[in-house]
């Protein structure tokens, strides 16, 4: 048995174990593969990981908060994850472990069009937002970011070499084509809307107003709840593109790299949403005015 696993801390709650397995049932390899969950504190994480070849592991996704130390311990890394800073993917080969960042192509392939050219809004500056930025600019787009910590902003923008919003600006979703949510922010505490209407908004510093239907919106926030920012784009004519559909597509490319064989993105759809909620439209259907379609829906 070929052994893969998601580690991290907390743990009980990855979809991708239900996401992987069901993928690999799809593939015919469920006698031949199987995908856990294992739950590592940050001072067991490097003893965690040595151990696993002689395990049996092949393979693992890494998250909340060793994606860092998940780079510093391999022996070969990509470039997506040596310049973003973390992997999310690490490969037990013979010549030892291999680092990916898979975040930053799964983001890309989410999109509905080629970003080529495009202006992109990212809020945030923590780890997600690392990925998206390397990945919307290695893409070809025009990136700005803005953090509630403006600082933040300001040298993760220096480091890329992107524009950042200073202290008091704020974000204008209308001067972009592609918004991106990597802040925290977003998950309501309950179904009922009328409770948290508006909180996303008051904490990203914009307007509903904001949202046209000219706009993609990437949420990378998910939880039992469809986001206040999706719903809302979504009700006003944007393209959207919620945060489990951002889970699929990292994990579709983390199952490229172990397996080499393409990944069942409607089987792996159907199961990050079971026991949820039905399944929601993920992949946005009108390409954004001026993108260039791909054609790999
Ligand atoms: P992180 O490193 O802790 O960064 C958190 C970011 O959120 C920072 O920019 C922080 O701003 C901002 N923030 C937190 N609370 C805020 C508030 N009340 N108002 C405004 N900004 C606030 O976290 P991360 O790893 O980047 O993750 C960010 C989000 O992406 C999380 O929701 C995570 O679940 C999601 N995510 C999703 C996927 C996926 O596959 N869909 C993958 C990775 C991450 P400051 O700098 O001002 O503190």
């Amino acid at each position: 048995m070929k052994r893969l696993a998601v580690l991290g801390q907390p743990i009980s709650h990855s979809r991708s174990p239900a996401m992987q397995n069901a993928a690999l049932a799809a593939l015919g390899l469920a006698g031949e593969w199987h995908y856990e969950a294992i739950e590592v504190g940050v001072d067991e994480f490097r003893s965690r990981v040595a151990a696993m070849p002689a395990e049996g592991f092949v393979g693992a996704n890494v998250t909340i908060p060793h994606k860092r130390a998940a780079l510093a311990i391999a022996d070969h890394a990509s470039a997506a994850a040596r310049e973003i800073g973390a992997a999310n993917t690490l490969s037990f080969l013979a010549d030892g472990i291999h680092a990916d960042n898979t975040d930053a192509p799964g983001l890309i392939a989410a999109l509905p069009g080629d970003p080529a050219g495009m202006r992109a809004l990212v809020l945030g500056a923590g780890g997600a937002a690392r990925a998206a930025i390397w990945a919307l600019r290695g893409a070809g787009a025009e990136v700005t970011i803005w953090n509630r910590t403006a600082s933040r902003a300001v040298s993760l923008a220096a480091e890329f070499g992107v524009i950042a919003l200073g202290e008091g600006a704020q974000p204008d979703p209308t001067s972009c084509e592609i918004l991106v949510n990597a802040t925290a922010v977003g998950l309501a505490s309950g179904a009922d809307l009328s409770i948290r209407q508006g909180a996303t908004f008051k904490a990203l510093g914009f307007t509903v107003d904001h949202l046209t239907n000219k706009l993609v919106v990437v949420d990378l926030a998910y939880g039992a709840d469809e986001t206040e920012l999706i719903g809302t784009a979504r009700n006003r004519g944007a393209t959207t593109v919620d945060g489990l559909e951002i889970l699929v597509r990292q994990g579709a490319a983390s199952l490229v790299i172990w397996t080499g064989l393409e990944p069942p993105l409607g089987t792996m759809r159907r199961a990050v949403n079971l026991n949820f909620h039905e399944p929601r439209s993920q992949s946005p259907r009108t390409p954004p005015p001026g993108s260039r379609p791909r054609g790999r829906r």
